[in-house]
C-alpha cells in the first residue's frame, strides 16, 4: 500500500509499504478520505511532540472495512465506517474515575497514518469508537468526527443557553467548529481572527459578528452592552491571548482554554479579576467515547454546515500541495483522497 511519511518539517514522501493484516478484534480500513488538521500543520511546519518524525501521520479519516479480524461482530468487509484514532484503556486510574480523555494510555495507544491507502484499527478503538457511516454523509464530512469530538468535549459541559453570548478567538478549523456548535445551541456568537479570509468564512458559517482582535473591546460594548461575554473560547494557543481573554468576560464568565501553547510557556493573571469576578478558567483536552457518540449524532443529524469546513481535495500523491497551501494561510481543511 501507499503511505505518506512526514520525514522532517516541510518534507513529506510517499512510500510503498506492506498492507497490514488485521489480527483478533482489529479492522483494516481502506481510507476513503483523510483530513488535514491544525496539529498536522504544526507538525509539518516545525514538528509536534505527539507526532514522531520520521513517521506516518494523519488522524482524521473515514473509509470502508477492507478486512475484519477474528471476533469482530459489529463490522464486516465492505461496511462504510467513520472513527477516531484513539480510545481509553478502561483500566487506568483516570479511566476508573471516568475521566476517559485523561486516560494514562490514550496517547501511547492512539494511531497515526490516515494519509495512507489503508489504516489498521486496534481492538480497543474498534470496541469503543468506530461507527457505521450514514449513507447520506460524505466520506469527507464523516472524517470530521475527531475534531468535532474535541470541540464537543469543551462545550457540552457548559450548559449554554439560547441567547448566551460567546466569543471565539481564532477562526481556524477548530474555532469554526466551535462557532457551528454555538450557533446550534442558539448562542449569539462573535469570532475574532487576524485573517480577513477566515473572518469571511466565519461570517458565511453564521457568526453574528466577525472581527479583527483590535475590535474586541468595541464588540464587548455592542454585543453584550459592555458587561462582557458569557463564554470565551481560546482557539489560538497563544499565551498572550490566554491572558487578555479574561478581560472580555462578564463576571462569573467562563474562559475555555482550547488552544494548546508551547510546552513551558507561562501566563499571568490578575487575582482580583479571577477571585472577585468569579472567572472560571477551564482547560479542554481530547475527548471521551461519550463525546464521540455525541459528535456522531450531530454529524448524522446533518444540522451543522460541516461541508463549509472542507476547502478542497488532493490525491494522496499531492499531499504536500495541501500543506503548502495551508502554510500560506489558504483554505481551512483539505481532504486527502488515497
Ligand atoms: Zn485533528
Ligand atoms: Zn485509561
Amino acid at each position: 500500500m501507499l503511505q505518506s511519511l512526514l520525514l522532517k518539517p516541510g518534507k513529506i514522501i510517499i512510500r510503498e509499504t506492506k498492507t497490514p493484516d488485521p489480527s483478533k478484534g482489529q479492522l483494516l480500513i481502506k481510507v476513503k478520505a483523510a483530513l488535514t488538521c491544525g496539529t498536522d500543520l504544526k507538525a509539518f511546519l516545525r514538528g509536534h511532540p505527539v507526532i514522531p518524525m520520521p513517521g506516518p501521520f494523519g488522524h482524521e479519516f473515514s473509509g470502508v472495512v477492507a478486512k475484519a479480524g477474528k471476533g469482530v461482530r459489529r463490522f464486516k468487509e465492505g461496511d462504510e465506517i467513520m472513527a477516531v484514532h484513539s480510545a481509553p484503556c478502561l483500566k487506568c486510574r483516570y479511566c476508573k474515575k471516568k475521566l476517559y480523555n485523561l486516560c494514562e494510555n490514550i496517547m501511547e495507544s492512539k494511531i497515526l497514518g490516515a494519509f495512507s491507502e489503508y489504516i489498521l484499527l486496534p481492538s480497543h478503538i474498534v470496541k469503543q469508537n468506530v461507527f457505521h457511516k450514514p449513507a447520506k454523509l460524505s466520506f469527507e464530512e464523516a472524517a470530521l468526527l475527531e475534531p468535532l469530538s474535541c470541540v464537543v468535549h469543551g462545550i457540552e459541559p457548559l450548559d449554554i443557553k439560547k441567547g448566551d453570548t460567546a466569543l471565539v478567538i481564532g477562526a481556524g478549523p477548530i474555532g469554526l467548529i466551535h462557532l457551528m456548535l454555538l450557533k446550534e445551541k442558539g448562542a449569539v456568537t462573535a469570532v475574532s481572527d487576524i485573517s480577513k479570509g477566515r473572518l469571511a468564512t466565519a461570517k458565511k458559517l453564521g457568526a453574528d459578528t466577525a472581527l479583527k482582535p483590535e475590535k474586541i473591546e468595541k464588540t464587548v460594548k455592542d454585543l453584550t452592552g459592555g458587561i462582557g461575554f458569557d463564554y470565551i473560547f481560546e482557539c489560538t494557543g497563544r499565551p498572550e491571548v490566554w491572558e487578555s481573554a479574561v478581560w472580555y468576560l462578564r463576571r462569573g464568565g467562563t474562559l475555555v482554554l482550547f488552544g494548546g501553547c508551547p510546552k513551558g510557556s507561562k501566563v499571568t493573571y490578575d487575582t482580583y479579576r479571577l477571585h472577585y469576578d468569579e472567572i472560571t478558567l477551564k482547560g479542554s483536552f481530547h475527548f471521551t467515547p461519550q463525546d464521540v457518540k455525541k459528535a456522531y449524532e450531530l454529524l448524522r443529524s446533518r444540522r451543522l454546515r460541516t461541508s463549509g469546513l472542507i476547502s478542497g481535495s488532493f490525491p494522496l500523491k499531492h499531499i504536500e500541495k495541501a500543506f503548502n497551501r495551508l502554510t500560506k494561510g489558504r483554505g481551512i481543511k483539505y481532504a486527502i483522497i488515497p
